[in-house]
């Protein structure tokens, strides 16, 4: 038997609480009691288990076992994003269905935040006595901007080893940088285009765009000859106020924004090519022109990429275009070579050109951990007692609490290449026994850092 079996003595406990915590909307933003309350629900798990429990403001705390001058920590995050649509199963039940177990947050980030608590109970009991102290943190904002974590580490030290299973398995050395841009005009300047919307988060590719046009009779035609010819689905309505225009792509996250179809873009390019960019106003012809259905930034003039991140990458998260209002936000995700001063400059320099203006709404530095690092190592081992192979050193364009260690922590698990677990997406789940595996790497995990 391996050391990591024992956590399967707990399989019952586990289960229970984290039915109980899926249970708890604690939908991220929508509503900040229901946060709070999913983690004191973990919190005062903890404190019934008999470790040293901590909270910080209402979005973070963490429960703490061991002694020594050194911390260690695993970091989660029992916030979520809205269920959504489309479920074949009650999302805030955990259930178990056809050998997955289904829920919002089973796998992002609940599922593995009351895995790592279990695993330092069972730490416990097994009379382990570290020679770090142990931390699991627990945040409650991680899906809106991860505030969470600056809270946490404006009063709490930062752990000398760390990882955060809120992505894939192996291990994540490197996560790009995150920049998200509001370029805008002082009105909406279009003479043809009364309206446009596109879009909720920056960080989506948008599934729908709409557009209220004034056109006549034949220039309706001609547009909807084109839109048949574009990807993407278009519905054409008339009203009292113009063309109504519904144009329907495919999400995507942005950090792969070529897994989606904008819906914006292509909208944008549609009216562009029949009416001429001028009638549709400075932001939309330089949307057009500068952005386009490029995902890698080209026409922005930012282009570029190196062989630990990756390529650059570009979405167009959202657009407002009305009688007050007119901008757009854009999501980038630079890799860890490039220089993001440089990139935000030549951005403004080609928006101010076309007299707009360029304000940075969000900058998450990139992550770039050596491989070399002693966290690499002792999380390759607690993989590889589970699993019999060394995981793979990956990238990821994705964020994660990762990027608040300081390069010391990386993102490890839960996810197994191969599974669909469809976070942020309808019927998030993951293989039983999956789940059970990540269960036993992070035992390992944590047993190995208490060493
Ligand atoms: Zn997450």
């Amino acid at each position: 038997m391996n050391f990591s079996d024992s956590i399967m003595d707990y399989r019952e406990d586990i289960l229970h609480a984290l039915s109980e915590l899926i249970a708890i909307k604690s939908v991220s933003c929508e509503n900040e009691s229901e946060t709070e309350r999913a983690l004191d629900y973990v919190l005062n798990k903890a404190r019934d288990m008999g470790f040293a429990v901590k909270k910080t403001g209402r979005v973070a705390g963490h429960a703490e076992y061991g002694s020594g001058e050194e911390t260690a920590a695993v970091l989660a995050h029992v916030d979520v994003v809205p269920a959504g649509d489309g479920w074949s199963t009650d999302p805030f039940t955990l259930t178990e269905k056809n050998g997955r177990l289904y829920g919002r947050g089973v796998v992002d980030d609940k599922g593995p935040a009351i895995i790592a608590l279990y695993c330092l109970k069972a730490l416990k009991d097994s009379g382990i006595v570290p020679k770090r102290r142990i931390r699991v943190i627990f945040g409650a904002a991680e899906e809106t901007g991860m505030n969470d974590m600056e809270t946490y580490f404006s009063k709490e030290e930062s752990p000398a080893m760390a990882f955060t299973p809120d992505s894939d398995y192996g291990i994540c050395i490197c996560e790009k940088g995150i920049m998200q841009l509001e370029i805008s005009s002082a009105r909406h300047d279009g003479t043809i285009l009364t309206e446009f919307q596109s879009g909720g988060a920056v960080n989506a590719v948008p599934a729908k765009a709409y557009a209220l046009v004034d056109c006549t009779e034949s220039e309706d035609n001609r547009l909807r000859r084109f839109a048949d010819a574009k990807p993407g689905e278009y519905d054409f309505i008339y009203t009292m106020d113009g063309l109504v225009i519904f144009a329907k792509g495919k999400a995507a996250h942005a950090s792969v924004p070529e897994q989606g179809l904008n819906s914006a873009a292509h909208l944008i390019r549609i009216l562009a090519d029949n009416f001429g960019e001028s009638v549709l106003g400075s932001l939309c012809g330089f949307i057009d022109n500068a952005i386009g259905m490029e995902k890698n930034g080209e026409s922005l003039g930012i282009v570029c990429s190196d062989e630990k991140s990756g390529a650059l990458t570009v979405n167009l998260g959202r657009v407002d275009i009305g009688e007050n209002i007119s901008r757009a936000l854009i999501d980038i995700r630079y890799p860890v070579s490039a220089d993001s001063d440089v990139i935000f400059e030549e951005i403004k320099k080609r928006a101010e050109a076309e007299g707009l203006q360029v304000k940075l709404i969000n900058h998450e530095p990139p992550l770039s951990v050596e491989s070399d690092c002693p966290i690499i190592s002792i999380l390759s081992d607690a993989y590889e007692s589970v699993m019999g192979i060394k995981p793979e050193l990956y990238s990821t364009g994705g964020g994660t609490y990762a990027r608040t260690l300081s390069n010391r922590g990386v993102a490890f698990g839960p996810a197994f290449s191969g599974d669909e677990t469809h976070i942020h997406d309808a019927d998030e789940g993951i293989n039983t026994e999956n789940f059970w595996k990540h269960a036993q790497i992070c035992f390992e995990a944590i047993k190995n850092m208490s060493e």
